[in-house]
């Protein structure tokens, strides 16, 4: 789960990590009242979706007096922002960070990652902050630092100063930047972070070290025990179809092809996902219904798949092991029923109960083009959808 940069903010200040004073803000009214309580000469008024390249999507705007904070909340708000993040169809901006300008001496990139090989996390580290950093590694991968941290001994002030001086940061102020790291590392363990990037770290002409983004990404898995964390969830900001699908349990993310897909199981979701692929057809969806499913999640399931535009066909593809194929039948007759299904449907059913699945389709007077195999069915969904 992602959460906005504010919020990013006010986490990091619990861990002593320094970041600009400010204020989120809704409207242009609040946008202003912000301005002014933070007094300061220059206020940056921070567009707040879940996605970087803002700045130079003009999301990023610096404000010289009250009149230019409220023109520019006034031109974000409401505003498209399309940046390489966002995938051409752009974020809707509607809420602000008013936030203090900072006297930026140099910018630096600072992140905490997990490495799924080495199973560590490691603190990512370089003196190229500000820009897109994929842009670092692919060009010029030297300048990228890293330090994998033992998960029993935690960073260690050791380490963090290394880093610090890898990154070039002023001697003077390496101390200040090691202390940093490690709320920052305290942050990223106590709340069960995945990802925590700062691009831009910057070293300021009063000689502070300050943490001028902010970017969370949470574990899903762990977030149960972080309640607070759990209150900064954004649905404006997530695929509606997930939160459906997370509202009855069913593993379900959206992708940009035109069949939909019904499976059991994630291991054979990703299969039906590449023989789709395979005959040239493109899945709508990654859908595991799960091994205990009930009629009523597998008739939810059917009718999210459904609810998305550009599903232009659906495959059925059942494996009855714990999940019984009558069950699935019934969930896909009850769908039918309560959204007309004008779709072409390609069922494959194989195991527990199999027959009776089978024989409940046939019943249902619904149009279901039966598949033998896998590579039948979707070979047919392929065909039917053109
Ligand atoms: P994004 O990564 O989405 O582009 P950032 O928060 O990194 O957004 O902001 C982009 C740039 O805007 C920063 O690299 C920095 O130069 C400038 N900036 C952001 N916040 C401030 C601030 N409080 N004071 C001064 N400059 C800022
Ligand atoms: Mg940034």
């Amino acid at each position: 789960m992602n959460i906005h940069e504010y919020q990013g903010k006010q986490v990091l200040k619990q861990y002593g990590v320094s970041v600009p004073e400010g204020h989120v803000a809704f409207s242009p009214e609040e946008a202003v009242k912000a301005a002014k309580e933070l007094g300061s000469d220059v206020v940056v008024v921070k567009a707040q979706i879940h996605a970087g390249g803002r700045g130079k999507a003009g999301g990023v705007k610096l404000a010289k007096n009250l009149d230019e904070v409220r023109e520019y909340a006034k031109e974000l708000l409401g505003k498209v922002l399309v940046t390489h993040q966002t995938g051409p169809e752009g974020k809707e901006v509607k809420r602000l960070y008013i936030e203090a300008g900072s006297n930026i001496e140099k910018e630096y990139y600072l992140g905490l990652v997990l490495d799924r090989e080495t199973s560590l996390v490691n603190l990512m580290g370089s003196e190229e902050g500000g820009m897109d950093i994929e842009e670092v590694a692919a060009n010029t991968p030297e300048r990228i630092f890293y330090e994998e941290i033992d998960p029993v001994v935690g960073l260690t002030g050791f380490q963090a100063r290394r880093m610090a001086f890898n990154m070039n940061i002023p001697a003077k102020l390496v101390n200040k930047a090691a202390k940093l790291m490690l709320g920052l590392y305290q942050a990223y363990i106590e709340k069960d972070a995945a990802i925590v990037e700062i691009n831009p770290l910057v070293v300021t002409g009063d000689g502070q070290v300050v943490a001028l983004d902010a970017k969370f990404n949470f574990d899903a898995n762990a977030l149960y025990r972080h309640q607070d964390i759990m209150e900064m969830r954004d649905y404006d900001e997530e695929d509606a179809k997930e939160i459906e699908a997370s509202k009855y349990d069913l593993s379900y993310i959206s992708l940009d092809g035109n069949i939909g897909c019904m499976v059991n199981g994630a291991g054979l979701a990703m299969a039906t996902m590449d023989t789709i692929n395979y005959y040239g057809g493109s899945p709508a969806n990654f859908l595991d219904v799960g091994g205990g499913a009930t009629a009523e999640k597998v008739t939810e399931a059917f009718k999210i798949i459904l609810s998305d535009k550009n599903v232009k066909g659906i495959f059925v593809n059942i494996f009855g092991g714990i999940m019984k194929c009558d069950i699935i039948a019934e969930g896909v007759i009850q769908a039918a029923k309560e959204v007309s299904l004008e779709v072409p449907l390609v069922v494959r059913l194989e195991g527990t109960n199999v027959e009776l699945g089978k024989k409940l389709l046939n019943e249902s007077g619904l149009n279901i083009v039966a598949a033998g195999t896998m590579a039948d069915g979707a070979k047919q969904i392929v065909e039917l959808v053109g």
